[in-house]
């Protein structure tokens, strides 16, 4: 059994508090790895390495910091493939989804390569008599980040790219689930040239992530995961004073005019709804019809391309559509939402419940599910599911369906398809989401805007990557300077004149 290990001052150490988490493939069920789960004192081990670092680097202009990141898109490029099979291995998704799980990372990598140029401060000459202004822009010291098992390697890199071309050291608790690419990560930083201590990763749960908060030298905290721990991370980091944004959970709706392009919308909602087995929180889990005669048009075309779906091993490449989902408890969670829909009303239309794999009967493996008739006070609508299952919720009118986008209590991402510019627009004005597709279903930002969402999807000021990130990774000092009368004043050249 591989036993994992922290990456603390530039070394891989093994976990001295005896407490592991298991780490499995999830196409075969099996455990694979043990991490260890870091104690409060291995954090603070690694916050006084990246104490002792960070001056040091923070003084590397920031054009050599730069450097570090054009050498680091190199090495990424290089690895792309161990890194996509160490993902897919641990994660469940399919090898070219995880290649762009990479890639989406990468893309921030290439942003921050702009660090001098985002860096670069105000300056007013004369602000008063004799007297300039400048504004700097300087790191905030040791920073922290917390992850999610979604994207293990995105995730990580939209985080300790812009912190560490900033200037700052950066402190990674990776899920616990896939913490293999993570590790890979901060040794490809270290080969970039990153001097030791900058990125360190600190495995473990709860124990690491407190150790994190109520540390008093760590600066901010970077969370992306579940809601209800976004908001005890939130609360908990900003009563200890610092600097927090945390990513929560979502419900994705996606709205379909009677006037759309009915196999575009399909094909768009198969894709978002069941890319990742709909892990993903950009996922569409909703989709919206706009009247009946809509709906019926829709369910007939997204049944067979649901029950088309290939379900397997990242191991068939580009064979397959999604995979499993990342642990039995996860799998178990789904079936159970399914269930309730069940219960509760809404008519599967696509039944996955019997789904089963030749040779992979222990992988946690979910079949593909298509609800109908959800309606808004049933269990499917209300919780993320985070599995492959779509839900329909028929509405009778844009104004019916537009609100129940916006009062539902999340605002990750949205979509509308239609064929009507005005619709279009009055959707993206009026929408309380903070991502926002027409006619394209996982409106996921590049690297140069920002990502977050609104509403319980998202607690602070700043979103992720874009400009925000160098806004969230320094923090602004104002000089004011006047020189007081020097020689200049003092000597006298011209030709004294008798007066
Ligand atoms: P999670 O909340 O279970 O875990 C995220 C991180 O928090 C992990 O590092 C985990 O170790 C840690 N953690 C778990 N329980 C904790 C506790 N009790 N106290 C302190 N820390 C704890 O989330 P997950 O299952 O890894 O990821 C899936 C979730 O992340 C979904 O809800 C998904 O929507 C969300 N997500 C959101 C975004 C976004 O940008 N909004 C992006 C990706 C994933």
């Amino acid at each position: 059994m591989q036993e994992l290990t922290h990456y603390i001052n530039g070394a891989h150490v093994k976990g001295t508090s005896g407490r592991f988490a298991d780490v499995y493939n999830p196409a075969i069920g099996e455990v694979q790895a043990k991490v260890p789960l870091a104690t409060t004192a291995e954090m603070d081990q690694a916050v006084q390495a990246a104490a002792a670092a960070q001056p040091a680097w923070a003084a590397v202009n920031p054009q050599r910091r730069a450097r570090v990141m054009m050498k680091f898109v190199d090495l990424l490029n290089q690895n792309m493939d161990k890194l996509a099979e160490a993902l897919s291995r641990e994660h469940g998704k399919t090898l070219p989804d995880a290649a762009g799980d990479v890639q989406r990372g990468l893309e921030v990598v290439e942003y921050c390569i702009a660090a001098p140029q985002m860096l670069k401060g105000e300056y007013t000459d004369s602000a008063g008599p004799g007297i300039d202004m400048y504004s700097m822009k300087q790191p905030l010291g040791v920073t922290a980040g917390i992850t999610p098992f979604n994207f293990p390697a995105m995730i990580p890199m939209w985080m300790f790219a812009p912190a560490i071309a900033c200037g700052n050291a950066f402190i990674l608790k990776p899920s616990e689930r896939d913490p293999s690419v993570p590790l890979m990560l901060a040794e490809l930083m270290e080969e970039a040239g990153l001097p030791k201590g900058i990125l360190q990763v600190v495995n473990g749960d709860k124990e690491a992530v407190d150790a994190i908060l109520d540390h008093p030298v760590i600066q901010s905290v970077g969370f992306v995961g579940s809601t209800p721990i976004a908001e005890y991370i939130y609360g908990k980091g900003c009563s200890n004073g610092k600097r927090v944004q945390c990513f929560g959970g979502a419900k994705n709706h996606m709205i379909i005019m009677p006037d759309a392009d009915m196999d575009q919308a399909a094909d768009a909602l198969v894709g978002a709804g069941y890319g990742a087995a709909g892990e993903r929180c950009m996922a569409i889990s909703v989709a919206v019809p706009v009247g009946d005669d809509t709906a019926d048009r829709l369910i007939e075309k997204l049944v067979p391309r649901v029950e088309a779906l290939k379900v397997g091993p990242y191991t068939a490449g580009n064979d397959v559509d999604y995979g499993p989902v990342v642990t039995a408890a996860a799998k178990a969670n789904i079936e159970r939402l399914v269930q309730t829909g069940i219960d509760q009303g809404a008519k599967l239309v696509v039944d996955g419940r019997d789904f089963k794999l030749q040779g992979y009967e222990d992988g946690f493996f979910v079949g593909a599910h298509l609800f109908d008739h959800a309606t808004k006070d049933m269990d499917i609508y209300k919780t993320e599911i985070f599995g492959p299952v779509l839900t329909t919720v028929r509405a009778q009118t844009y104004e019916e369906a537009i609100g129940l986008a916006m009062d539902h209590e999340y605002g990750n991402g949205t979509a509308i398809f239609t064929r009507d510019g005005d619709t279009a627009r009055d959707f993206a004005n009026r929408i309380n989401i903070g991502m926002v597709g027409i006619n394209v279903p996982i409106p996921v930002p590049l690297a140069y805007h920002t990502f977050g969402g609104w509403k319980k999807s998202a607690f602070g000021d700043l979103n992720q990557h874009g400009p925000d990130a160098f806004k969230f990774y320094t923090r602004t000092k104002t000089v004011t300077s006047r020189w007081p009368s020097g020689i200049k004043e003092g000597g006298e050249f011209s030709i004294p004149v008798m007066e």
